[in-house]
Parts: structure tokens; C-alpha cells; sequence
């Protein structure tokens, strides 16, 4: 144990040394190799191999201008990136970010995350994940286009329906990748399954738009009737108002439970009178079509009320981070159990700090990490790949039991390596994907 608790430390070392500055890769670092190595320390191959020090190392990392011209005629200039981690299982693989707070630290880490997620979705797909430093709040439909134009012009050269495949992520949407994708199309002459989150219309997949949230929501589901339980009754409290949150709200609705909170980056709202489908469609059309602050709800349903800060102060019996990384610490996961939670999914990537996942995994509540519990979004897009190669289309229902069906199958996986009933551990995306670097050799 004290040797393995050395061999750690001297490889995060390593890692904090090469990557210097790069907080957020360290700390998606940090919680894999905590799960990791107590597994390898009795395999020597893995060692000898070297694959934890080859598999920290992105297999490249491109990063452009994007320059793009306002609506008033000023040049703008944003910085690009796509990062190709490892394909050691299939093409790559991850959505794509445009966000003020995007650089290469955070991409490196949602690549890295990506490749473990993808393994455990059972499908070929190995993990990527791009951007830009551009805010499309506030920006015009005209605008967006333009600079998603930008985008592709330079991208399109590193991506292919074989090679690396994007989808969405925090700012891109249906919009973003419709652009996207029509100036793929356009410079390439080719029609192929390059990006995914498509448009129907388009050779997009049913259910690709909902499957992260609902996807959460299953695994939640999953852990819970493990333990002979359910959502059924349950209070649930839900952070962010984007593509992942509303979805999770709609399939919490579903199975019976009571949301009661949301969020943005003004703050959250509470309504102890539960969101339900009428006030969802209200927040659809608030965030996706006008694209406002949540604080409007509590204006317009007098039950609610908005506040600063986090929803994590509210009482509940489950937590859903929805958002962004970070966003719950050891403070808030402390407050969070204090008020009864037994269970938290996480649908955003990376919203736990490392000193919150110990509080949570130390009290022994339900917890998923974000590398399984989010993990159908992904699972949709890489059926929308199949469908797209076949040129065919699944009808909902199919793709909605394949999802389930998924998200039970990694469940099942992560229980299998847990090292308790309550915990659930992504060992199985791991193992996948050195054994697969195994087979190549020194490469
Ligand atoms: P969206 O852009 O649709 O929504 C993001 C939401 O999070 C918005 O409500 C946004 O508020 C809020 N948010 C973003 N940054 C912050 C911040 N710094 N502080 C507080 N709130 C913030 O993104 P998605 O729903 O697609 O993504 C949410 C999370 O889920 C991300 O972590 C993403 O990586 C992860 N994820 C998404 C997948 C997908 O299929 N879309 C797949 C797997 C994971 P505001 O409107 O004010 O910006």
C-alpha cells in the first residue's frame, strides 16, 4: 500500500512537471491513477509497459486561429483546439466546447476522461475532445456562423468519419453543429457521419440530443434499485439549465421523482413545488431559443425562488451536477449529506473536487462518476455513427432501449470492479484500452 501510495505520488510528479499550469489535467489525472494504480500494482506488464506514462500523453494536439469578422466588421480572433488522445479502440471520439474559459488544460482533460468513458460504452471509440475560447452568448445567429465556419475551415483537415469524430458540448448545440457541419460538407464535397448531434433532417440519431441527461438518470436509477430503491418519491436537485440538465429533469419527471432546483452561471433557482413539464418547456425555450438567465423563472412562477451561488444548499435526497467542472466542493458535498442526499450522478464532467468525492465515497452514498454516469451521451453518438455508415435510421424506441440497456451494461461493469455495495468504479474502461496499447507494442 505505502509503495503504491510512493509510486503515485513520483508519477503525478512527473505528470505536474510536464503539464506545468495544466490544474484541471492534473486533477482528472490525480482520480484516475488514485483508481488505477492499487489495481496494477500486482501486473507488472503494466509497468514494465509504461502505459499510464503513454496514456497521460495526448497522441496530438492541434491548435489554430480562428479568426471571424462581427457584425459591426471587426476582425475578432479566437484560439482552436482539438485534442486526439488515444485511439487505441476506435476513431476518436468527444465533443467540442466553445466557451470563454476554454484552453488547452480543460481540453486535456475532458480528452483524457473521454477515452475511459468511450471504452465503457462497449463501442469502438477511442477519446478526443476540442474548442474554442469564443462565447456565443450574446452573439448573433449570423455571428456564430460565421465564426463556426471559421472553425471548420481549419478543422476539417484533422477530422474524418474514420478518424475523429466531434459531437456537441458546453456552447455547441444543434445550431453550432449545423454550421459546422455544412461547412464540412462544402469543403470536402462529401456527405459522412463526421460530426454527431446532427440535425434529423441531416442524418442526425433520435434520442442523441437527450441521452446524457437520460442517461444520468438511468444510472442513478440503476444504483438505486440495486440497493432495492428507486426515484420514485424523491427529491431531486439539479445544477445547470443547459442540454444535459433538461433532459435529466424530463426523465426524473418520468420515473416519478420531484426536481427542484436549476441553475446557470447567474445563479440557481428553487422551487419546492417541483419543475414540472410545463415549467421545463418554459426553460427550454428561456436557455435554447432566447437564450436568457435562469433567474426569469422565479419571475415568472411565483413558487420559486433564485438566488446566488449553487443549488446545494437546497435539501435533497439526490444530487445531479449537470453543469460544468468544479462546481461542487468539499464544503457544499459536507451540506449536501448533512441534508440527507444518498446519491449523486454526475451528467457534467468532472463537477466533483477531488476533497468532495472523498466526503461523498467516505459516507458511502451512492456515487457515479461522471467517466460512466454520463457516458450515454457518447453511447447515442457512436449509434448514430453505425446508423450513419449503414445508412439507415433506429426508430426512438430502439435507440431509448439500446441506451438503457447501456447504461445497465456499464453499470453492472463498474459494480463488478467496485470495492464495496456502494460504490461503483470505471476499471473496465481502463483495462480495455491497455490491453488494446498492450497488442501494439511500443507505439
Ligand atoms: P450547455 O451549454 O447546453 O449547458 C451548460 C449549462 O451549464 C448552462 O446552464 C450554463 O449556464 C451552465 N454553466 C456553464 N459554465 C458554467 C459555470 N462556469 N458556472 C455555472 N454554470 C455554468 O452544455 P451541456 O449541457 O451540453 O454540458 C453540461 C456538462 O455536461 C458539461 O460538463 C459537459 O462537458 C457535460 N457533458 C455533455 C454532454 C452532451 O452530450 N452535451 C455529454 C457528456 C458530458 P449559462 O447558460 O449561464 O452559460
Amino acid at each position: 500500500m505505502a509503495k503504491t501510495a510512493e509510486y503515485l505520488k513520483r508519477f503525478m510528479n512527473g505528470v505536474k512537471k510536464r503539464n506545468p499550469g495544466e490544474l484541471e489535467f492534473h486533477q482528472a489525472v490525480s482520480e484516475v491513477a488514485a483508481t488505477i494504480f492499487p489495481y496494477i500494482a500486482d501486473k507488472p506488464i503494466y509497468h514494465k509497459m509504461q502505459i499510464l506514462e503513454r496514456m497521460v500523453e495526448p497522441d496530438r494536439v492541434v491548435m489554430f486561429r480562428v479568426p471571424w469578422t462581427d457584425d459591426e466588421g471587426n476582425i475578432r480572433n479566437q484560439r482552436g483546439y482539438r485534442v486526439q488522445f488515444n485511439n487505441s479502440i476506435g476513431p476518436y471520439k468527444g465533443g467540442l466546447r466553445f466557451h470563454p474559459s476554454v484552453n488547452l488544460s480543460v481540453l486535456k482533460f475532458l480528452g483524457f476522461e473521454q477515452t475511459f468513458k468511450n471504452s465503457l460504452t462497449g463501442l469502438p471509440m477511442g477519446g478526443g475532445k476540442g474548442g474554442a475560447d469564443f462565447n456565443p452568448k450574446g452573439k448573433t445567429d449570423n455571428e456564430v456562423m460565421r465564426f463556426c465556419q471559421s472553425f471548420m475551415t481549419e478543422l476539417h483537415r484533422h477530422i474524418g468519419e474514420d478518424t475523429d469524430v466531434p459531437a456537441g458540448d458546453i456552447g455547441v448545440g444543434a445550431r453550432e453543429i449545423g454550421f459546422l457541419f455544412g461547412q464540412y460538407k462544402r469543403i470536402e464535397n462529401r456527405f459522412v457521419g463526421v460530426l454527431t448531434g446532427k440535425g434529423m433532417e441531416f442524418g442526425g440519431s433520435k434520442i442523441r440530443t437527450e441521452a446524457t441527461g437520460y442517461g444520468t438518470v438511468y444510472f442513478m436509477q440503476n444504483m438505486l434499485q440495486r440497493i432495492g430503491d428507486g426515484l420514485q418519491g424523491k427529491t431531486v436537485c439539479v445544477s445547470g439549465s443547459g442540454n444535459v440538465a433538461t433532459y435529466a429533469v424530463e426523465k426524473v419527471n418520468h420515473l416519478g421523482g420531484k426536481v427542484v432546483s436549476l441553475s446557470d452561471s447567474s445563479g440557481f433557482i428553487h422551487d419546492p413545488d417541483g419543475i414540472d413539464a410545463d415549467k421545463l418547456a418554459y426553460v427550454m425555450d428561456l436557455k435554447q431559443v432566447r437564450r436568457g438567465r435562469i433567474g426569469e423563472y422565479a419571475e415568472t412562477y411565483k413558487s420559486a425562488t433564485f438566488h446566488e451561488g449553487r443549488p446545494w444548499g437546497v435539501a435533497c435526497d439526490i444530487a445531479l451536477p449537470c453543469a460544468t467542472q468544479n462546481e461542487i466542493n468539499r464544503e457544499e458535498a459536507e451540506t449536501l449529506l448533512k441534508n440527507g442526499c444518498i446519491g449523486v450522478s454526475e451528467g457534467a464532467n468532472m463537477p466533483t473536487e477531488l476533497a468532495a468525492i472523498d466526503a461523498f465515497q467516505h459516507a458511502e452514498i451512492l456515487y457515479a462518476p461522471s467517466k460512466a454516469a454520463n457516458a450515454g451521451g457518447v453511447a447515442v453518438s457512436g449509434l448514430e455513427m453505425s446508423q450513419n455508415s449503414a445508412r439507415i435510421a433506429w426508430s426512438e424506441q430502439e435507440l431509448d432501449n439500446l441506451l438503457q440497456d447501456t447504461m445497465l451494461k456499464i453499470h453492472d461493469s463498474c459494480v463488478e470492479y467496485g470495492k464495496n455495495k456502494d460504490h461503483v468504479d470505471y476499471l473496465a474502461g481502463f483495462i480495455k484500452v491497455a490491453d488494446a496499447m498492450l497488442s501494439f507494442g511500443h507505439t
